[in-house]
């Protein structure tokens, strides 16, 4: 049976939206309403650290001018709610044990000091990525070198520690991404990566899984950024046992730098004379703490389908002559 067209955005509520931001959200609502499909916005906010108040307000006000519609949301609700991931804690706790108890995981109780110390040993010895995988994890205290009984003990005592994926040595992980074609990676170049954090909170890769196959994704439409993360997510996808229901990957080329040397950020747009952000964000200088205000496209006179026009043709031609688009 053929599936329904989902795709979803998942901004984390880190600051405000910026325009590389808007044109991942308005591919994907293009394609959700080319197919006949749904959109749905996800809040991904399980680094606590990171978070920006009035982030989340700013991600809504954004798209509602952009005339960015979601069928989910955390704001208008839907079957698959809650779509904030501090709000859906116990389903990832529930995943990661379910890979533990399949041999899929195991408990890494490290202290910051031995991490530093391998890390140190590592580069020492001029291994050039020094990481925490099926080689180095022979040498740590974890749940795959301890006795059992070891294990069993310090997590009754209550000792801190994370959860992370067995990564396998030599496998080759593939897929097909709509825009690269076949991608495929060498597993000993992934590394052990965390699922669940010592404060309980899932990281970003397993709650992105648990969400986009819960919430029946069919297209995962996001930046280049994410493209090395994919063979991580594929292996979950296969752990899960959730390979036949795995979404399509498209990793869309950044907006960069006028020189290609990087992302494009605020001051590439002060410098040029354009903003970035489709509204004024009142934030905060990362050095200084003091309050700042960016202009937005809305504040310079700019009108929403102006905006959207413009950013639906970075990158992209229909072919045609056509220069403008409902
Ligand atoms: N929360 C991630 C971000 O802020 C989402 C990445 C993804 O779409 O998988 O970009």
């Amino acid at each position: 049976m053929e599936r329904e067209v989902r795709v979803r955005f998942a901004p984390s509520p880190t600051g405000p939206l910026h325009i590389g931001g808007v044109r991942t959200a308005l591919y994907n609502y293009l394609l959700a309403r080319k197919l006949g499909g749904k959109m749905l916005l996800r809040i991904e906010d399980t680094d606590q650290n990171r978070f920006v108040p009035g982030a989340e307000d700013y991600i809504r006000q954004s798209l509602e001018w952009c005339g960015i519609e979601l069928d989910e949301s955390p704001w208008n609700g839907g079957p698959h709610a809650p779509y904030r991931q501090s709000e859906r804690k116990p389903m990832y706790r529930q995943y990661a044990q379910q890979l533990i108890d399949s041999g899929h995981a195991y408990y890494a109780f490290d202290t910051p000091e031995e991490l530093d110390a391998m890390r140190a040993r590592l580069t020492a010895a001029k291994v050039p990525n020094p990481q925490y995988n099926s080689i180095t994890r022979a040498q740590m205290r974890n749940s795959l070198t301890l006795p059992a009984e070891e294990v069993k003990q310090l997590l009754e005592a209550g000792e801190q520690y994370v959860i992370r994926l067995k990564v396998p040595r030599k496998e080759e992980v593939r897929f097909n991404d709509l825009i690269r074609g076949w991608v495929v990676v060498h597993s000993s170049s992934i590394d052990d990566k965390v699922l669940m954090k010592s404060d309980g909170m899932p990281t970003y890769h397993l709650a992105n899984i648990v969400d986009d196959h819960l919430m029946e994704i069919t297209h995962v439409i996001r930046g280049e950024e994410w493209l090395p993360s994919a063979p991580l997510h594929v292996l979950l996808y296969r752990y899960l046992g959730w390979e036949t229901t795995m979404p399509n990957f498209a990793h869309l080329p950044l907006l960069l730098k006028p020189d290609g040397t990087g992302k494009l950020s605020k001051r590439d747009g002060d410098r040029l004379g354009f903003p970035v952000f489709p509204l004024e964000w009142h934030g905060k200088d990362a050095e200084t703490g003091e309050p700042t205000v960016s202009s937005g496209y809305r504040e310079s006179g700019y009108l929403p389908d102006a905006f959207i026009n413009f950013l639906a043709f970075l990158g992209w031609n229909p072919g045609s002559q056509q220069e403008l688009f409902t």
